[in-house]
């Protein structure tokens, strides 16, 4: 049975994720070390075990560590991270989406050497981007939520928290394969 595909999101000993930036996963391999080591309690297992000669263990899908660690300072600046800082809502039309539904709008279009900054990139929905467009704000009527900056940690687990509890753990293998750092 394939476990490569089996990593373990991991939670600080509050039981909110230990990061959401990049959300903070690790492979099987250390979170079955790290039970062993009596780093972590093991919240929820998948149904695939592995064997040894003496006993059979499930794979841990969420661990929590005993000990708690502090929150980083400075979250970096990924596709995730905007998502979150923004709800998962559109600026524009102000809806929820789930994060494939999401898209990034450059309120100074790139073409007019807008950067990809964390003061110049929102959350929107595919139809309020492609009606915004390349164009300033300004020239379309529409209304943008608040304007973009740079958010803490403490605002990113603030946010985190807004979701059901299963939200981030329904969802976060999506993660691995977006949330890489934005150019900045
Ligand atoms: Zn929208």
């Amino acid at each position: 049975m394939g476990t490569t595909g089996s990593p373990a999101l991991v939670l600080n000993a509050d039981f909110r994720p230990l990061s959401y930036y990049p959300l903070s996963l690790c492979s099987w391999q250390d979170s079955v070390k790290a039970v062993f080591l009596d780093r972590v309690s093991v919240i929820e297992s998948y149904d695939k075990k592995v064997h040894s000669p003496s006993m059979s263990f499930k794979l841990p899908s969420v661990v929590a560590l005993k000990d708690y660690i502090m929150p980083q300072r400075q979250p970096a600046f990924t596709r995730f991270n905007v998502f979150l800082r923004d709800n998962f809502s559109c600026q524009y039309c102000l809806q929820k989406f789930s994060a494939n539904e999401l898209t990034f709008d450059h309120l100074t279009p790139r073409c007019m050497n807008g950067k990809t900054t964390w003061e110049n990139v929102v959350s929107a929905c595919t139809s309020c981007n492609l009606k915004k467009g390349r164009r300033l704000l300004q020239q379309t009527g529409m209304k943008l939520l608040k304007k973009p900056a740079r958010p803490n940690s403490i605002l990113l687990q603030n946010n985190g928290r807004n979701f059901p509890p299963n939200f981030l753990h329904d969802s976060w293998r999506d993660y691995l394969y977006w949330d890489t750092e934005l150019e900045s």
